[in-house]
């Protein structure tokens, strides 16, 4: 075991004192184990959707919002749907989706022709979404790209796994503060992206953030901020099930009726079943109607 050290699921801050540059460590074990118990995905897809749930953090700290924000890539390749959630107050999910078990190990072939949306869902106000083609050989490359078309400023991931769990680093320029001169900060971006380069996988893994950040910038002045816990829950309800049913019509719902006797839901994140008898399911639609017709 390599979490020795390690006691909560946790997002980190930090920023260097001398430079407008800040950076991210998120670390997830028990919500990556509880994110992929049960779905029998295969090594490589588990590591990767456990890159996808770090990054769901990191972007969501890029961010001020009140919501959850959604990271999905939709693929040609042997994983049709990929995606991971956040919420702003730490909650995470998220699934693959594939008709016949990947078999490689290559980025390219699993997301071949992907498409990766970044969809900001806030309580108010309209969605945001961020769309841009997959392009590149990892999950860091694709985000560094993304970030370098829609963004001014440099940002740069580095995700580290094994089969108990993820950790996760981001460095982000940030808007001119403490030096305006455009080659002071071209110096100062290579300077602390080149020595967050040299940190190896086990690293990011097995050290602590503290130990990372004297690892990487021990010459440096940076202040680490308290962290943030993380936990694996899934947000949906009997309620929301429902509504689904809803949507699927009563046809298709008599039909599933009439040949098992009522409907079974499993919730495809969390596995949690959710059974509507008949007359529940009457109930539910007579409901509806009465909604509509008054
Ligand atoms: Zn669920």
């Amino acid at each position: 075991m390599t979490t020795t050290g390690h006691a909560h699921d946790s997002s980190q801050r930090f920023i260097f004192e001398n430079a407008d540059i800040r950076g991210e460590l998120v670390r997830l074990n028990k919500t990556y184990i509880d994110t992929v118990h049960g779905k029998n995905y295969p090594e490589v897809v588990s590591r990767l959707l456990g890159e996808f749930l770090a990054a769901s953090v990191l972007l969501s700290t890029t961010i001020k919002f009140d919501g959850r924000l959604v990271l999905q890539v939709r693929s040609k390749g042997q994983i049709a749907l990929m995606m991971a959630e956040c919420t702003s107050s730490g909650e995470v999910r998220g699934i693959a989706r594939y008709e016949v078990v990947p078999t490689s190990t290559e980025f390219g072939e699993l997301l071949r022709d992907g498409t990766l949306v970044i969809t900001i869902d806030t309580r108010k106000g309209e969605p945001y979404q961020g769309v841009v083609t997959l392009e590149g050989n990892s999950l860091a490359e694709c985000l560094h790209e993304y970030f370098r078309q829609s963004e001014q400023l440099g940002t740069q991931f580095y995700f580290a796994s094994n089969r108990d769990g993820v950790a996760a680093m981001l460095l982000q320029q940030l808007p001119a503060q403490l030096h305006t001169d455009s080659e002071v900060r071209e110096q100062h971006w290579d300077h602390y992206s080149t020595l967050a380069r040299t940190l190896t996988d086990d690293e990011l893994l097995d050290l602590t953030n503290a130990e990372i950040l004297h690892r990487l910038y021990h010459q440096e002045e940076l202040r680490l901020f308290a962290p943030h816990d993380l936990v694996f829950k899934c947000s949906c309800t009997r309620e929301r099930t429902a509504r689904a049913l809803l949507v699927m019509g009563r046809e298709e719902i008599d039909a599933l009726v009439a040949e098992r006797g009522g409907v079974e839901i499993c919730c495809e994140f969390c596995g949690t079943e959710y059974n509507f008898g008949p007359g529940e399911l009457d109930l539910l639609f007579e409901q509806t109607e009465d909604g509509q017709t008054h």
